[in-house]
Parts: C-alpha cells; structure tokens; sequence
C-alpha cells in the first residue's frame, strides 16, 4: 500500500510534484484556491478536496506548496493538524521555518521544511539531478523519505528546520555570483566580432574547472589558516586587479559587478593577509 498524499498548491511546482505521486500509485487528495488549477490532475485519479480542511482531514501526510509564507499561513488558517506529517516546500528564510515549525508544533504537527533545488520540468526526473533539502523532525523524514523521494531527490540537513532555506538560499546565493560573473565575461565581448556562443562553452569549462577551489576555502574555514595549500595568493591577485578594471574601461563596461569583490580582496590584504588565497573575505563579510 503507498502512502496516501495530501498536496496543498497546485501552482507550477505543487502540479508538477503531485502529478509524479498520483503516476507511482499514491492516493492523492489535492485542494487549490482557483479550483480550476486542480482539472488535470482530477482526469488523472486526483481526489479534489472542497476546501483545504477537508484536504488535511483526508490524509495524515500533508505536503504544502504555495507561493510564500503568507498564503501558507491564510490556507492553513481553520485546518485542524493535530498528528499530522506537516511538510512545507514554500521558499521561506530560515527565520520564516523556525517560526512554521514551532507554530506547527503548537498545533499539534509533526513538522519538515524543504527547499527545491529543482525547476518544475526537472521534478520526475531523475537524471536531471535536482533534489530537495529537509530539515526539521527527523522522525518525520525517515517515516515519509520514500513518498518524499517520488518527486526528486532528498537531503535531509538537521533538525534545525531553518537549515534547508539556509542551505537552499546558501546555494542560489553563490549561483548568482556565478551568473553575476558570466554577464560580466559576456559584456566585455559584446561589442566585438566573437560569438557569444563561442564564448559559453569556454566559459562553462573554465567555472566547472574552477569550482572544486570551494573544497579549499572549506578546509581553511575548518583549520583557520588560510595559507595552506595557497596557488595563487592574495597579494598577486590583488595586483592583478587592475587588469580586470582597465579592461572593463577599454571596452565600455561598467565594473560594478566586479568592483565590490575587488574592494574586498584590497581590504583583506591592507590587514597584511598577502600569503592568503580569498578565504579571508568571508570574514570581512560577517559581522
Ligand atoms: P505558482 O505561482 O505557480 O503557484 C503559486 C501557488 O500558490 C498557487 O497554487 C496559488 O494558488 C497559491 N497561492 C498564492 N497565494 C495564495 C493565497 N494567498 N492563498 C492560497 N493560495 C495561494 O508558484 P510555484 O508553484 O512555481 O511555486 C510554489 C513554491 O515553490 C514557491 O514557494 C516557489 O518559491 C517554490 N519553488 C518554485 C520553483 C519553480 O521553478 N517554479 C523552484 C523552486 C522552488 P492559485 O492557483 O489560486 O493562484
């Protein structure tokens, strides 16, 4: 027997996690606002619930996917969740998590928070690689981590219920500055005879070839020095910088993507840091 489901949101990302339980077997019982969302997945087997009480009645299971903490709040507002396997996959802060969790646990509710790192058309797919970080009740994950792991991975981060919108924002986070840094490298281009698209695949080489440097700033986070293992310190980097700013000029470029990292970099060795890498501006960063 599968477990039966509760799904509560049926925008792009609650249709398209639903979709995947009712395709392996789950009872599922869906509620939406706009009932009209909720037609596909009625031809398809769904149970349509009236309202999201009746929709939390149903099930013990109950999975949320709604667009922000607030609608969360105004669907789950008059539902009974005594004894029930509260999971939350609504984006939130790690602040917004703690407060569900322990508002969760006055009602009654067992309670997991999750972050998608998935786009809809990844969810169902396994090779695509995307996957969800829980943290929250640990009894509740391993009681529920094969329904969970229908849809999309799973990586269970702690009981602190904050940590998967930590880890999930943590992730985005450096994603941007990885994006950040593409527009740059596609802006000096711009006005030249070179094809973007000959540029992209250079471009993806070099960050995929780059990115294990993160295992170095974790392992001097760990030990506290900085130094160990260094290529290419921060003295030598920081000279090179104006290359970078003389050549964002030359082609009509605003630096400001860059400079921010750069006055960084400048600040860490001004404090005499020259023979670290760039680990020591992470604690320029932290106040
Ligand atoms: P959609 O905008 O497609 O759907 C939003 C859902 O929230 C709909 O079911 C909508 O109902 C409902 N809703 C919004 N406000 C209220 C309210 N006040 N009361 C009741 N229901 C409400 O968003 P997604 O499905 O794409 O995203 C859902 C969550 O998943 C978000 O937190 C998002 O950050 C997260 N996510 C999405 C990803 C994506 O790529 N789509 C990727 C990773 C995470 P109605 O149909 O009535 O408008």
């Amino acid at each position: 027997e599968k477990t039966p489901v509760t799904m509560l949101g049926l925008g792009a990302m609650g249709t398209a996690l639903a979709r995947t339980w009712l395709a392996a077997g789950h009872p599922l019982t869906v509620w939406n606002r706009t009932p009209a969302r909720a037609a596909a997945l009625a031809a398809e087997g769904a149970r349509v619930a009236d309202t999201a009480a009746e929709a939390v009645a149903a099930n013990t299971l109950i999975v949320v996917c709604l667009l922000d903490d607030t609608s969360v709040d105004e669907v789950l507002a008059g539902t009974d969740l005594a004894d029930r396997d509260l999971v939350n996959l609504t984006t939130s802060t790690p602040a917004q998590a703690r407060a569900r969790a322990e508002w969760a646990r006055e009602r009654g509710a067992h309670y997991l928070d999750g972050g998608i790192m998935a786009v809809p058309p990844m969810i169902g797919v396994p090779e695509a690689g995307g996957y969800v970080f829980y943290s929250g009740s640990r009894g509740l994950f391993e009681r529920h981590q094969e329904t969970l792991a229908v849809p999309v991975g799973t990586t269970y981060v702690g009981e602190d219920a904050g940590f998967a919108a930590l880890h999930d924002v943590a992730l985005l986070s450096a994603m941007y500055g990885m994006f950040a840094g593409a527009a740059h490298a596609f802006a000096l281009i711009r006005k030249e005879d070179i094809d973007p698209a000959s540029l992209a695949p250079l471009l993806v080489d070099w960050l995929v070839a780059m990115a294990p440097a993160v295992h170095q700033t974790a392992d001097h986070l760990r030990s506290g020095d900085y130094t160990n293992g260094v290529v290419s310190n921060l003295a030598m980097q920081v000279a090179g910088t104006p290359t970078f700013l003389s050549t964002a000029e030359e082609q009509g470029v605003s630096p400001q993507l860059l400079s921010p990292y750069f006055e960084l970099m400048r600040r860490r060795l001004a404090e005499g840091s020259g023979e670290e890498d760039l680990t020591g501006v992470i604690d320029l960063l932290v106040h």
